[in-house]
């Protein structure tokens, strides 16, 4: 049972069945899923979701498959902290971090694939692929494995250790291609069109992003029912930029809370910052880059989702910011020494980001902020693993300890 009713080209509203369809025949615009809202509405309440177990199926009735048979990793319902070291450092009384590393391939990824799966298989597909910066092929490879489908994963030749690691781990066909995310997916739209696989994100795209709704509606169900004022999100292709409001938008629409007025904010690196770089030149048009930054799950020189992330700064009265690769590092290390967050890249350029905006008086200090934490840090340990202090090395001794201590503290142990 699901209340997903067609697919709706964004551009110029034609409608498709539920297939595996991305791109509108008449304008090339992307195709969305449309719902019955009143449907919805009517069978929604706070009550039964928060009776349900914490993944994000507890939200069923807003997701375009049938959760009884959905492929079921335990994705989503992460923790969001009341980040109160991190936001007196920052001069924000109300930040809070919602912690996406904690999901089961430690990625938000996580959400997306088990949408995109699960629709898939409902497809009668029974291969899964992806053309990835990481994240994605972890997770693809991990549902697949638990769904007894095959895996091929697509991903540039350069990533973390952990990031292939992350993958390989659950046996999927892994692909390292000579060239960037851009090339990788390129190649993996060309396969998509002759192929009856299912590219998670390309052919069944539609379905992934109504994934990345499900941190809207976790982050207002656990602020007691209510959209927060500001949210800080990293922006790779801008598919989870656009949906978390999508999220909050279609809660209040079920009458699950009050009409939001959040403002959104995006988070790139200097690297790879195509949505930043518009956005601080007062366009609309973003230019392709060409990523250079330690930040490779957000390296997408041009973004899928970029001009609505455009849009979506300019209606909500947002801010984009870019950060260095410097900063990044200094960001995961902020965020791990006040609040025992340890992040991936991504995670760093979001800190460095709500430091960035709030600096600039861009984040009103009275706001309830939301900073999108949606990696986790051993993915990316080489970013971090030099600038990071040595353990002490001892003899098996109280006095060698003392010693060692007292020389590297200045005081007595
Ligand atoms: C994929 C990814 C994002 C952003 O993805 P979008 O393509 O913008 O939806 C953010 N953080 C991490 C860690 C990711 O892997
Ligand atoms: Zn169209």
């Amino acid at each position: 049972m699901t209340y997903a009713q067609n697919l709706r080209c964004r551009e110029c509203s034609r409608d498709y069945p539920l297939a595996a369809l991305h791109v509108c025949d008449f304008c090339f615009g992307p195709l969305e899923v449309l719902y019955d809202d009143d449907g919805i509405k009517a069978s929604v309440s706070r009550k039964t979701i928060a009776s349900r177990p914490a993944n994000l199926w507890r939200y069923r009735e807003f997701l375009p498959c049938d959760a009884d048979t959905a492929i079921n990793i335990g994705a989503g319902f992460t923790p969001l902290i009341h980040a109160k070291n991190l936001g007196k450092a920052l001069g924000l009384p109300n930040l809070y971090i919602k912690n996406d590393t904690a999901n089961p391939t430690w990625s938000f990824k996580d959400r997306v694939v088990a949408i995109a799966s699960s629709r898939a298989r409902e497809l009668g597909y029974e291969k899964l692929a992806c053309a990835s910066t990481g994240n994605l092929a972890n997770s693809v490879s991990a549902h697949a494995a638990a769904a007894g489908m095959e895996a091929v994963v697509v991903i540039p030749n350069d990533l973390e250790a952990g990031k292939v690691l992350g993958s390989s781990i659950y046996s999927p066909t892994l692909v390292k291609v000579a060239g960037n995310y851009d090339a990788v997916n390129r190649l993996c739209a060309e396969l998509a069109g002759t192929r009856n696989w299912a590219f998670v994100n390309v052919n069944v795209r539609p379905y992934y992003a109504e994934g990345s709704k499900t941190l809207g509606y976790e982050v207002a169900e656990q602020l007691g029912w209510r959209a927060p004022d500001h949210c800080v999100v990293p922006i790779a292709s801008g598919s989870l930029f656009v949906k978390i409001r999508k999220g909050l938008n279609e809660f209040a629409k079920a009458g699950l809370i009050d009409e939001p007025h959040t403002r959104m904010s995006g988070a790139q690196a200097t690297g790879c910052s195509p949505v930043a770089t518009a956005w601080a030149e007062g366009s609309m048009n973003f230019r392709p880059q060409r990523p250079d930054t330690i930040a490779k799950s957000l390296a997408i020189g041009n973004p899928a989702d970029g001009y609505y992330s455009l849009v979506q700064l300019k209606e909500t009265n947002g801010a984009c910011a870019s950060v260095s690769d410097d900063e990044i590092v200094a960001g995961m290390k902020l965020l791990a020494e006040t609040e025992g967050i340890f992040a991936e890249t991504a995670g760093g350029v979001t800190i460095a980001s709500v430091k960035q905006l709030a600096a600039a008086g861009r984040i009103d200090p009275d706001e309830l902020v939301v900073a999108f934490i949606t990696g986790a840090g051993f993915k990316t340990a080489e970013a971090v693993a030099d600038s990071l202090g040595p353990a002490l090395e001892i003899d098996a001794t109280v006095e060698s300890f003392e010693a060692a201590y007292e020389d590297r503290e200045g005081v007595p142990a």
